[in-house]
């Protein structure tokens, strides 16, 4: 239709309306690439919003599974101080507490606790982590990311020179496998030890001192860092998305 009229302008030599028509076209074309951009970025901010949503429903519930992590190695780690600071002591008669028993069997057990978060897993291999334009979110992730990989590099190394003391002393510690004197739900090995010979025998001392230093170090600078840098990732997700987690508290009767 357009070019009809334009073909007839030319022929008559209308060069105003020639002008015109090229002008009808060109706004056309730069319009309908307007509306395309705009529908391009509608799909990318929902497809963002869509990708942030599923990010924190993965945080949180990885915070949730860490937090046991976190509080049951804190205090394996600080028994296992303990313990060694009773067989070190000048007391003439020591009793060990079962849960300085049960951190002694199970000193050298350094596992890594879970990591992942799908989503990231996904934007990183696909590439994609630039669907998620706000920065400080992007750099979180990153950030996340690195502490959780130089986290399990370093309990890899602790985990391989841990001793396990119950099959090496079998003399100073016997296991009663059932369930478990402080959790009754879970099976345990339910360890007995005996403090008197434990402080007599200095090669043990050594192992234990060794392996509640590396327990120490794979709590306070493997598991807990990883969780400091995850709840960053959730403060800046929060941040980004406008959450506001304390009036959904305040709402629970
Ligand atoms: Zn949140």
């Amino acid at each position: 239709m357009i070019l009809r009229r334009v073909i007839d302008h030319f022929r008559k030599q209308e060069w105003t309306a020639i002008a015109i028509d090229f002008l009808i076209v060109v706004m056309g074309v730069f319009i309908g690439m307007q509306v395309q951009a705009l529908a391009v970025e509608r799909d990318r901010q929902k497809s963002e919003r869509a990708y942030l949503a599923r990010l924190h429903g993965e945080v949180e519930q990885l915070i949730a599974t860490r937090e046991r992590y976190d509080r049951t190695r804190g205090k394996f780690s600080a028994d296992l101080i303990a313990a060694v600071g009773l067989l070190d002591g000048e007391a003439a008669d020591i009793t060990l507490s079962p849960d300085q028993c049960d951190a002694i069997a199970g000193s050298a057990h350094t596992t890594v606790p879970p990591a992942d978060l799908p989503t990231v897993t996904e934007l990183l291999s696909t590439g994609r982590l630039d669907q998620l334009t706000a920065p400080t979110v992007r750099v979180a992730i990153l950030t996340y990311m690195q502490e959780a990989s130089r986290a399990h590099d370093l309990i890899m190394v602790i985990t391989d020179s841990g001793r396990d003391l119950g099959k090496a002393y079998p003399h100073l510690i016997t296991h009663h496998l059932g369930p478990s004197r402080s959790v009754g739900d879970q099976v345990w090995v339910n360890p007995d030890c005996r403090a008197d010979a434990m402080r007599a025998d200095p090669a043990f001392r050594n192992e234990l001192s060794e392996n509640a230093y590396m327990y120490n170090v794979y709590a306070n600078r493997a598991v807990l860092p990883v969780s400091a840098k995850l709840a960053m990732l959730h403060k800046a997700i929060d941040d980004e998305t406008g959450a506001d987690h304390a009036q959904s508290v305040e709402k629970q009767p």
